[in-house]
């Protein structure tokens, strides 16, 4: 069954996460994760649900104001951790703690979700497949094997975030196998590679016909409930 992660980054406050745990409390969906703020994380916990963090301290543990290390995640039982973030990486820097914080979190048996993905200028000067490879090869360098077993990769082209605009079928699904060709060769692992970038319920079906995508990371849509649910609904 496909994974479907709600990243609902800097949105909802304490009531409307009492509603929208409400809303999910009773479906049963065992293929969802919820990435909520990181002060509501626990409150979803509790209510058996799956939940990500957004981010993860890239040290871990001490004099780190603000920070959340993977130790303390693990310790209130959560199990997946968004990485790498274009946001992150924009607003951030975390270009440059992409593969500690992958580090940190397999070591604390937290599954990464690391975000790769293009600017439209990089698209456009046909250098998408390079500025992948260098991602990947960032985030997974110097890590055993046997972890990156674990490790899933959410393909986000950063021109199709929170845009409505996404690419074709067939970009996707070549950008797609090329990641997995690339891990596979260099890392001797194939993970599961999710899609991410304005999916929603308009372009739900459409992305459902493309077999190698493993499931999807979904931002804006994953904040409405009821939007959300229909979308889960639609996925196989
Ligand atoms: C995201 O930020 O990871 C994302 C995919 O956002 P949206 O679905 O809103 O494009």
């Amino acid at each position: 069954m496909k994974l479907v992660v709600g990243n609902f980054k800097m949105n909802l406050d304490s009531f409307e996460i009492n509603e929208y745990i409400d809303f999910f409390k009773e479906k049963g969906y065992n293929n969802v994760v919820f990435a909520p703020p990181a002060l509501y994380l626990d409150r979803f916990i509790n209510n058996g649900f799956s939940v990500a963090s957004q981010n993860v301290g890239f040290a871990p543990k001490g004099a780190y104001t603000g920070d959340i290390s993977a130790g303390e995640l693990k310790s209130i039982g959560v199990n997946y951790s968004i990485v790498g973030h274009s946001e992150r990486r924009k607003y951030y820097n975390d270009d440059k703690y992409v593969n500690d914080k992958v580090k940190l979190l397999l070591d604390n048996d937290i599954i990464p979700i690391i975000c790769i993905g293009e600017t439209k200028e990089e698209r456009d000067n046909d250098q998408t497949f390079d500025v992948l490879s260098k991602e990947i090869s960032d985030a997974l360098k110097k890590i055993d094997t046997n972890l990156l077993n674990n490790v899933i990769i959410a393909y986000e082209p950063i021109w199709s975030i929170g845009t409505g605009v996404i690419p074709t079928n067939s970009d996707i699904e070549k950008t797609i196998i090329f990641i997995k060709n690339y891990i596979q060769e260099h890392f001797n692992v194939l993970p599961r590679v999710l899609y991410g970038g304005s999916v929603n319920n308009d372009c739900i079906s459409n992305l459902e016909s493309i077999s190698c995508i493993d499931g999807y990371l979904v931002g804006g849509c994953s904040i409405k409930k009821e939007d959300f649910d229909r979308l889960i609904k639609n996925v196989g």
